[in-house]
């Protein structure tokens, strides 16, 4: 049975001290109740706090990613964080090729390339992102799009490492809008995408992989959507800054 995964993109929000609260929070109502063994948490605040958050994952049932990693291995790279810096405070996941990364920093499918190759020789698994924007998917592209950032981005992986990743799809134009892809729209890319990873790597290594819905899931949808055959979890923006909503959707399978 595949790995199902709950992780949470704080992206740039809370202090220290909220910080502090929020983990601890998830600490709490995670040992209230037992989680599904299958079921995996994931937290991945700013860099600041993953030492704490590593620090409170030792006693409970959460791992730590961060959120970017450098695409260059050290030195005079201002602002940047490497993953043998990540890994030598013991994170187990990053984020990358975030649309915001995409948008903002302009990262392209070639710089996710080096970013996964980073993290992989590290030993950090990578929790890849892809998904179209709203002009992409009303000009009926996304098929083409997502198909585009995993060759690109991910197709030049030996089978062994690509057992590693896991996917997330983020519909853009439902990051942080309201607004939901239909648990249908997700499960059409999720099946397309396991067909294009198995058609390159073959059925097994497919069968394995994490499929991650992003966008817009809430305890209210996420039941619904993570009841979708190739969807294998969700990567949460907005409901994982409140522990009870984040833990409610990791209860949803
Ligand atoms: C995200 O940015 O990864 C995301 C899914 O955000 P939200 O849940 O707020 O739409």
């Amino acid at each position: 049975m595949r790995k199902h995964i709950v992780a949470g993109n704080w992206k740039m929000n809370n202090t220290f001290e909220e910080a502090d609260e929020l983990i601890s929070n998830i600490v709490d109502a995670l040992e209230e109740k037992e989680l599904d063994r299958n079921t995996q948490v994931i937290i991945c605040p700013p860099f600041p706090y993953l030492e704490m958050a590593t620090d409170y994952s030792k006693d409970s049932y959460f791992l730590v990613g961060a959120q970017d990693v450098s695409t260059e291995d050290k030195g005079a790279y201002t602002g940047e964080v490497s993953a043998a810096m990540l890994k030598s405070i013991e994170l187990e996941y990053c984020i990358v090729g975030h649309s915001e990364r995409r948008q903002y920093h302009n990262e392209s499918n070639a710089m996710v390339a080096k970013k996964v190759d980073q993290l992989l020789k590290n030993e950090i698994r990578p929790i890849v992102c892809c998904g179209e924007r709203l002009e992409e998917r009303e000009a009926d592209k996304q098929f083409e799009v997502v198909k585009q950032q995993i060759e690109e981005g991910l197709f030049h992986l030996t089978a062994e490492q690509f057992k590693e990743l896991v996917i997330a799809y983020e519909p853009v134009w439902a990051i942080g809008t309201g607004k939901t892809a239909t648990p249908e729209q997700a499960q059409e890319i999720h099946a397309f995408i396991r067909n294009l990873i198995a058609e390159k790597y073959g059925k097994e290594v497919a069968e394995e992989i994490s499929i991650l819905y992003g966008g817009s899931c809430k305890p209210s949808n996420a039941k619904e959507i993570f009841s979708k055959t190739d969807v294998d979890g969700g990567l949460i923006g907005g409901a994982c800054l409140k522990a009870e909503d984040f833990i409610a959707i990791a209860f949803s399978f």
